[in-house]
């Protein structure tokens, strides 16, 4: 039995690499909270070039990035329009709602994980005292693993343009969308007002996320990350492996990408019900699934429920462990 775990349950659970720690360790920095840390500032503007905005924050998490963009697009009495599975609305405390008076107005993904823009308009409130006034519409991209071409983004600017709406794109895994579809991510990017993007994720640095924007949004936001806890001293240590994983590890997210189609159709020919997108598995196991889990357990792999996401740890060799755990089970169908 191998000695390493693989670990399917998110692209979260990455360990930074060696080259990484060693570029943690040389990073320079300085007192954030004062502007003064060089690394997060190198990180805060290279990636607001690189996806064409102004300006970037650099926040500890991906909820903090969404929250501060929420509390910046929207004051108390207003709403936002997002997916009933959105991490916005679903997987965030009610943060908005708790923190800013913001009201969620969630309605259903499409199956191809966008939401269909004549059900926003028809829920667009109209202005009118009895309701709120709804300020933002808040997409995802992936969205459960699907990536999102950039044709929707020039229709949903376009409604936002028409009905007066800001647009903010939660990018967890932006780098994933665009790796699949073979497009820079500034091709989505440019389409909205603010974008979240998630380091911690497939990139595989240990923490951050950078939310970015005009200028004036991020001075907002940056007021909004102090209000909320998240402003950091030396934070250079964790910005810098940032940079890092923005340097060496987007093109590999085609790797992660590559073993998830072949890990979803070997699933396939074991019999299983099985979807595939980017990085991400989804596998129907049944009843069955408590026992598979347990099974794959004791081989040395972990998994959480239907979803099984690849990433910088899983090698194929990792695949084919999992394969074998899966062929062995014996317990499907
Ligand atoms: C992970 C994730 C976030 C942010 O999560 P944190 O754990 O707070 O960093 C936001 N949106 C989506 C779609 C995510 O997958």
């Amino acid at each position: 039995m191998s000695e390493t775990w693989v670990d399917l349950r998110s692209d979260t659970v990455t360990q930074p690499t060696a080259a990484m720690r060693a570029a943690m360790a040389r990073a320079e920095v300085g007192d954030d909270v004062y502007g003064e840390d060089p690394t997060v500032n190198e990180l805060e503007a290279s990636l607001a070039q690189r996806l064409g905005f102004e300006a970037g924050l650099f926040l500890p998490t991906g909820t903090q990035s969404n929250l501060a963009a929420l509390l910046t697009h929207c004051g108390r009495g207003d709403e936002y329009i997002a997916g009933q599975m959105a991490h916005t609305y679903r997987f965030e405390g009610g943060g908005a709602a708790v923190l800013g008076g913001i009201q969620p107005q969630p309605i259903p993904f499409a199956p191809d994980g966008t939401l269909d823009l004549r059900a926003v308009e028809t829920v667009i409130k109209p202005a009118d005292f009895h309701f709120a006034r709804t300020r933002l519409l808040c997409l995802e991209n992936t969205q459960g693993g699907k990536a999102i071409g950039a044709d929707y983004f020039v229709l949903a600017r376009e409604l936002c343009d028409r009905r007066g709406l800001a647009l903010h794109l939660d990018g967890a895994r932006l780098f994933n969308a665009a790796i699949a579809l073979g497009i820079d991510a500034r091709e989505i990017a440019r389409h909205c007002d603010s974008v979240s993007v998630c380091l911690s994720k497939g990139l595989g640095a240990p923490l951050g996320s950078v939310l970015l924007g005009r200028s004036e949004f991020v001075a907002q936001a940056r007021r909004w990350r102090k209000v909320l806890g998240g402003g950091m001293r030396q934070a250079g240590v964790a910005a810098a492996a940032g940079l890092h994983a923005l340097a060496h590890h987007v093109e590999r997210l085609a790797d992660d990408h590559r073993r998830a189609a072949r890990l979803a159709e070997s699933l396939t020919k074991l019999g299983l019900e099985v979807s595939c997108a980017t990085n991400m598995v989804f596998v129907d196991a049944g009843v069955a699934l408590p026992e598979l889990t347990a099974h794959l357990e004791q081989r040395r792999i972990r998994i959480r429920g239907s979803r099984w996401v690849l990433h910088l740890d899983i090698d194929d060799t990792g695949v084919a462990r999992i394969v074998e755990g899966v062929r062995d089970f014996g317990g499907l169908g």
